[in-house]
């Protein structure tokens, strides 16, 4: 196909998420394995929604990781940036669904196969023939992930990819807060496209006000899009010309997990498609109507990849 390839790097693991909320994880009758990690996510609404994408990262030689590798083979993300680790194990999440709502997680991360993916293994055709390189904050963390996703951006750049980063910021990850918002800022300004959530913005500048002005200290002279999601509140757009905010569709929601995923890939699926919407503030919120549309689409069903739409489910929403 003709279709611009969508290549996103970083981890993929399995949240395994009990069946009920309100107990701690040793009191939880039983769990249901939920395929996971923010890049795999994305690449699979990419290609849920028609779009060409690839995953890049390092799954354990184990059961999970070749049940990771069928999940993305059955969702037609191409393969080819899948490595298997001969020593350490796939990454897993486990998750306790707190009275309140809110997540809490416990990492098998000691470390795990996506955290030894060295540089030197990188498929460097795969990433070079990307039109748009996407990639989140996680192997920032410890090396020889941090060098070989230094070293991706990079190859992706000078092929003239556009670069899309999604911090994903899961503070427990971190050896501290301080340490996650320097290696954050560390690799901000080298991307194109950046999507921060309001908790992020936040977090990233200290502020506890999420207006145009907190979200502008995020904006660096080389981005081309900074936006903002605001769950049922939408999202908001930045580029050099204009900015401007994009209502939320109203959705009967269930579980917020992978809306940002969803949101994050509709775009690139459109910006791959046709790259002059991020000059055209017009066409730019159509687009993130569409995008609202998909991580709205996202909320309605339990899990991330479960709940990526289609374009077809997308446009029914629009088109009400
Ligand atoms: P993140 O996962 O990055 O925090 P959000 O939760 O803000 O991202 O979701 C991304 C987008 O998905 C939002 O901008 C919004 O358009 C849509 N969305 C998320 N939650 C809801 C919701 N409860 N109702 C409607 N749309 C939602």
């Amino acid at each position: 196909s003709d279709k611009g390839l969508i290549v996103s790097f970083g981890e993929m693991l399995i949240d395994f998420v009990p069946t009920v909320s309100g107990v701690s994880l040793a009191e939880a009758p039983g769990f249901l394995k939920a395929p996971g990690g923010a890049p795999a996510n994305v690449a699979i609404a990419v290609a849920r929604l028609g779009g060409k994408a690839s995953f890049v990262g390092k799954l354990g030689d184990d059961e999970f990781g070749h049940m990771l590798a069928d999940i993305l083979k059955q969702n037609s993300v191409s393969g080819d940036g899948i490595l298997f680790d001969q020593g350490a194990r796939t990454a897993l999440a486990f998750v306790t669904l707190r009275a309140d709502g809110e997540r809490e997680f416990m990492f098998y991360r000691n470390p795990s196969a996506d955290m030894l993916l060295k540089p030197e293994e990188l498929n460097l055709d795969l990433i070079r023939s990307s039109k748009v390189f996407h990639y989140g904050s996680i192997s920032l963390i410890v090396e020889p992930c941090r060098s070989a996703h230094l070293k991706a951006m990079e190859v992706a750049k000078g092929a003239g990819a556009l670069l899309s980063y999604d911090p994903n910021l899961r503070l427990p990850l971190w050896p501290s807060a301080d340490e996650a918002r320097k290696q954050i800022l560390s690799i901000w300004d080298k991307a194109d496209i950046v999507k921060v959530s309001d908790v992020e913005l936040e977090f990233l500048t200290g502020s506890n006000k999420v207006d145009d002005e907190t979200a502008m200290e995020l904006w660096r002279p080389n981005f081309t899009l900074l936006l903002v999601t605001l769950g049922e509140k939408g999202s908001r757009y930045y580029t050099k010309n204009f900015r401007g905010a994009v209502d939320a569709f109203h959705v009967n929601t269930v579980d917020t997990t992978g809306a940002g995923d969803s949101f994050v890939g509709a775009l690139l699926c459109k910006i791959v498609e046709n790259p002059t919407i991020l000059e055209d503030e017009a066409k730019l919120r159509e687009v993130l109507k569409f995008a609202n549309a998909c991580g709205a689409i996202t909320t309605t069903k339990k899990g991330a990849i479960p709940a990526l739409p289609t374009e077809a489910d997308a446009l029914a929403l629009i088109n009400g």
